[in-house]
């Protein structure tokens, strides 16, 4: 007995000319909250839907608890799922959504109230059994959904960006609290969304996808801290770009030349003088510095002078927004400070070599 519930075999499926899903290869183990996160088209759905089994793979094998379920039907796969336009029945009662999969599978009357009474309670719902959907708030509807998603105790329960309609204060609440749930219940959540803050937020391990294709697959710190590809540095890291030429390799590290000067970032594997090259550096690895910002001098090779052109004030934290002479605009996330620095003061941005990642620039 392995700890695997899902595993997809070089699953492929094509529509006409456009393959959503390319030879993918999946192993998820019990009690892991999985994020399958990419840009629009790059397949999440697809994939999602061929492990529901609403959709079938032209090639490759899918295995839900080691069973083999590939040309089984969605009902017998034991898998629930939770989509974004949650579609609860208007004319039904909470109870009567909620219930919904096990009158589907023609679960006693007995045994579908004590799973309702197990799912109301594990999702805050108690006492709202009767009410009709639109007596509910915006989250307590979405709790509903996944009570729904929940009640035949699957295997593993599948998520299509179910947030992706709520407003942000409701959405950021709603991160936690299914996280929450699934931790209680040790099954594994596979999760859609375009969302990398949600991604980062919620899951354990992330998968990135491009192209149908994972670009990188990797625990969640992983992914944020050591992107893999230009995609993904741009996709997951809230990252500055800096795109040159690399002049000079100094042992492990490479001096590139730019609009903007020289800076210096720790060497790709495969880069040679002359590589064209992008360096990805993340907003809070920078810092700024200037009047009425950090008094002192930046230590460090890696400075670049230029102007400060807005400060967006976040609460915690607010971003920086610098103008360099090239026309570039750098993003400095740092501590707010609001009234002390002001649009056109003169600043100096610096960071240390080995916050930078780079790849070469085709990639980006
Ligand atoms: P989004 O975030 O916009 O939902 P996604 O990453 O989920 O995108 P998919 O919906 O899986 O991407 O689509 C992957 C590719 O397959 C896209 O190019 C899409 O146009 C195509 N595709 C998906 N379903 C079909 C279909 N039923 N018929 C034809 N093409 C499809």
């Amino acid at each position: 007995m392995t700890g695997v519930t899902l595993e997809l075999q070089s699953v492929t499926r094509r529509f006409g000319p456009v393959t959503a899903v390319d030879k993918t290869d999946l192993a998820i183990e019990q009690g892991e909250f999985f994020a399958l996160l990419g840009p629009s088209g790059s397949g999440k759905t697809t994939l999602l839907r061929i492990i529901a089994g609403l959709e079938r793979p032209d090639e490759g094998r899918v295995l839900i608890g080691g069973r083999e379920v590939t040309d089984l039907p969605p009902y017998a796969r034991n898998v629930g799922m939770v989509f974004q336009n949650f579609l609860l029945f208007p004319h039904k009662t909470v109870a009567e959504n909620i219930v919904f999969p096990l009158r589907m599978q023609r679960a006693s009357r007995a045994h579908r109230d004590e799973q309702l009474k197990w799912a109301l309670s594990l999702l805050r719902l108690d006492g709202l059994g009767g009410r009709y959907p639109n007596e509910l708030s915006g989250g307590q509807q979405q709790r509903v959904a996944l009570a729904r998603g929940l009640i035949a105790r699957p295997a593993l329960l599948l998520l299509d960006e179910p947030l992706a309609n709520l407003d942000r204060e409701l959405r950021s609440e709603m991160e936690v609290e299914i996280r929450r749930y699934q931790k209680e219940l040790g099954i594994p959540f596979i999760y859609v969304t375009h969302n990398q803050e949600e991604a980062l937020t919620m899951s354990d391990r992330i998968a990135v996808m491009r192209n149908g294709r994972f670009e990188q697959i990797g625990a969640k710190t992983e992914i944020y801290t050591n992107p893999a590809s230009a995609f993904v540095a741009t996709f997951v890291g809230h990252a500055n770009r800096i795109s040159g030429g690399i002049a000079d390799i100094q042992g492990d590290l490479a001096r590139i030349e730019w609009g903007g000067g020289s800076v210096l970032a720790p060497r790709p594997g495969s880069a040679q003088r002359g590589s064209a090259i992008s360096v990805f550096v993340k907003h809070e690895d920078m810092a700024i510095h200037g009047a009425g910002l950090n008094g002192k001098r930046p230590e460090g090779v890696n400075q670049l002078a230029g102007t400060l052109r807005d400060i967006i004030f976040k609460g915690q934290t607010a971003n920086y927004i610098v103008a360099l002479p090239t026309g570039d605009d750098l993003v400095v996330s740092g501590t707010p400070r609001a009234g002390v620095a002001r649009p056109n003061d003169a600043v100096i941005v610096s960071w240390p070599i080995e916050a930078g990642a780079c790849f070469p620039r085709e990639d980006a």
